[in-house]
C-alpha cells in the first residue's frame, strides 16, 4: 500500500490558506514516515506558495500553472488533480473543509469510486487504519469514522488540527507540471470581490459575532472596533443579515459559515439551534445578552447579562489598555 498522502492546497489572493498547512499536519498524523505530497493549482508560477507547504511539513509538491486555472472551477482543478493523482497513486488525500473542499473532494472521490470523510476535527491512527471524528446533528454530537477501501479522502475544518511548526530550513522538491487543461467547457476569466477587510472570517482566531439584538449597521461599529483590537474577524447571526445590518458573507451557522475559533464572542444572539451549528465548537464562547433566559447562555462559558451597547464600549476601553 502507498505512504503517499496528497495535501491539495488552496490559496486566497495568492497566499495559502492556513487550512492548508493544518491538512499537511493532518496527513502527517497519518502517514508519519510516509511522503506528504502538496498540490498547488494556479495560473502563476506558485513557488513562494510551494515553499511554505514545505516549511510547513510537505516533502514534495507539485505546481500545475495553465491560464484556465486563474480561479477555482471544479472541471478544471477536478481534471489536473485527477491526473495528478492517478500519477502519484497516493494512499490518501486530504484538504479544508471549505467552500472548494466541499466542491472539489466529492467529484474526486466519486470518480475514484473512493470513501471521503467530510468536516473532520479530529483523527488518530487505530493500527494503520485512520479514525476520523466529525461532528453531526449540528454539531450535539460526534461519529467516528473510517474508509474502508479505495483511496481515503477527507476534509478538515479549519481551525482544528494544529499546523506544524514553520520550519524555514526545512527542504523538498518542486516539480511543475504541465498538464493540458484546455478543454475545460467553464473558465472564470476573472473575479471581481467586494472589498474584503481584515481577518478571514472562517479562519480568524477571535470573531466578535452580531445578531438582531445590535438593531442596525450603525451598530455594528462598536463589533467591528473590539474584533480589531482583539486582532479578530466580524461574524453575524441570519437574523442580523436578513434584517440587513451586514452582508451574509458574515453568517455564521447552519446555512451560512462553520467556525471553530479560539474565542467566539456573542453580542445580541439568541442562540438558536441554526446559529449554534455553525459556532458551538468555539473553543471560548462569551455571550453578551440583556435577557438572562436566552438560549445562548446555555452554550457560553462566561456570560454578560446587559445592553450591548453599554458593554462593548467598556470592553474596548479595558482591552485597549491591557
Ligand atoms: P433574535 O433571535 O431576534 O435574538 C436577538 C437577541 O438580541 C435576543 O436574545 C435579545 O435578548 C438580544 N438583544 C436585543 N437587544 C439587546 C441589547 N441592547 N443588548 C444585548 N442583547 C440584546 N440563523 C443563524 O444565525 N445562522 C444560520 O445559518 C441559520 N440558518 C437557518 C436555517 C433555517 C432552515 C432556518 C429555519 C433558520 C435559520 N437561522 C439561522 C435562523 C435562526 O432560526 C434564528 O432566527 C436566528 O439565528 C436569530 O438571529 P438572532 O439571534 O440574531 O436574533
Amino acid at each position: 500500500m502507498s505512504d503517499k498522502f496528497l495535501v491539495i492546497g488552496e490559496a486566497r489572493e495568492g497566499t495559502l490558506r492556513n487550512v492548508t498547512y493544518e491538512a499537511i499536519a493532518a496527513a502527517k498524523k497519518i502517514q508519519p514516515e510516509g511522503e506528504v505530497v502538496g498540490v498547488i493549482c494556479g495560473d502563476t508560477d506558485q513557488e513562494s506558495q510551494a515553499d511554505e507547504m514545505i516549511y510547513y511539513g510537505a516533502d514534495k509538491v507539485i505546481t500545475i500553472k495553465h491560464d484556465n486555472l486563474k480561479a477555482y472551477t471544479s472541471e478544471g482543478y477536478g481534471q489536473a488533480i485527477l491526473s495528478v493523482i492517478k500519477e502519484e497513486a497516493p494512499f490518501g488525500i486530504v484538504m479544508g473543509h471549505t467552500s472548494v473542499g466541499k466542491d472539489l473532494t466529492p467529484k474526486l472521490a466519486s470518480k475514484l469510486e473512493s470513501g471521503l470523510v467530510s468536516d473532520v476535527v479530529d483523527l488518530e491512527l487505530e493500527g494503520d487504519t485512520p479514525v476520523f471524528t466529525r461532528p453531526i446533528y449540528s454539531g450535539k454530537a460526534f461519529e467516528k469514522k473510517t474508509v474502508t477501501s479505495g483511496l481515503t479522502f477527507f476534509t478538515i475544518r479549519p481551525n482544528n488540527v494544529p499546523a506544524l511548526e514553520r520550519d524555514e530550513s526545512r527542504k523538498g522538491e518542486v516539480i511543475t507540471k504541465d498538464i493540458d487543461v484546455a478543454g475545460i467547457r467553464t473558465v472564470i476569466k476573472d473575479v471581481i470581490r467586494k472589498a474584503a477587510e481584515g481577518v478571514d472570517l472562517s479562519e480568524a482566531n477571535v470573531i466578535v459575532a452580531g445578531g438582531r439584538g445590535v438593531k442596525s449597521e450603525e451598530g455594528f461599529k462598536p463589533l467591528y472596533e473590539l474584533a480589531e483590537v482583539l486582532g479578530g474577524a466580524v461574524g453575524a447571526s441570519r437574523g442580523a443579515c436578513d434584517a440587513e445590518y451586514c452582508d451574509y458573507s458574515l453568517q455564521i451557522g447552519q446555512t451560512g459559515k462553520v467556525v471553530t475559533p479560539d474565542l467566539y464572542i456573542a453580542v445580541g444572539i439568541s442562540g438558536a439551534i441554526q446559529h449554534l451549528a455553525g459556532m458551538s465548537n468555539s473553543k471560548v464562547i462569551v455571550a453578551i445578552n440583556k435577557d438572562p433566559e436566552a438560549n445562548i447562555f446555555n452554550v457560553a462559558d462566561y456570560g454578560i447579562v446587559g445592553d450591548l451597547f453599554e458593554i462593548l464600549p467598556l470592553l474596548i476601553e479595558d482591552i485597549k489598555k491591557m
